[in-house]
């Protein structure tokens, strides 16, 4: 290449390589750093459309059982492996239909275009409740589900949607958590 042609290039693709470093540090922000799922902001955008343009939608919310006794007695790497299997089993348990989020802590939520037969809840529960590896240990697990289908509510709006899965999650978790603090 002509040094004329050069020199007048190399600006512009340093333009390109920090615009594409900007981007990409964009779409990682995102991102959960440990899980690679979708933050609450990602997940509030996709899971108002797909409540929007799925009349059959359902929004699902996971917690974890007596997550702190598992950081508490194993270790925070311990406490990490488990919230990132707990992601990987959701997410594949949710496949083509929907998206997964990590909301925080150890709170997930997927909206699903419609629960089919292949996204029943008990393979899901099931699933979760398997342990996890960590270090030549087993990490024993447990995860409150709640789940809310659009049809079941007066105006299929996504924060209605939440707020009863939310209340579903928490009679699944069964030990009023609330009533006790
Ligand atoms: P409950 O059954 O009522 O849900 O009790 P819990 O012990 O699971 O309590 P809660 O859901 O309120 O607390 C979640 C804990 O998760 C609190 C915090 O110490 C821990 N945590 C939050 N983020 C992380 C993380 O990224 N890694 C690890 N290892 N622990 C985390
Ligand atoms: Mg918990």
């Amino acid at each position: 290449m002509d040094t004329h042609l050069l020199a007048a290039a190399l600006p512009a693709l340093g333009w390109a390589a920090h615009t594409s470093l900007l981007t990409h540090r964009l779409t990682t922000a995102r991102r959960d750093p440990l899980t690679g799922l979708h933050t609450r902001d990602g997940f509030t955008t996709r899971a108002d459309r797909i409540t929007r343009r799925h009349p059959d939608a359902a929004v699902l919310l996971v917690d974890l059982d007596d997550f702190k006794a598992v950081n508490d007695t194993h270790g925070h790497a311990a406490g990490d492996a488990v919230i990132t299997a707990t992601a990987h089993r959701l997410t594949r348990w949710t496949g083509a239909h929907g998206i997964t989020a990590r909301l925080g802590g150890d709170e997930f939520a997927t909206a699903l275009t419609s629960l089919t037969p292949t996204t029943g809840l008990a393979a899901l529960r099931e699933a979760l409740h398997r342990p996890v590896a960590h270090h030549g240990r087993w990490i024993d697990t447990s995860a409150s589900l709640g789940i809310c289908h659009l049809t079941d509510l007066p105006a299929p709006t996504l924060t209605d949607a939440l707020a009863a899965a939310d209340a579903a999650m928490y009679a699944d978790k069964g030990h009023g958590r609330r009533n006790n603090h």
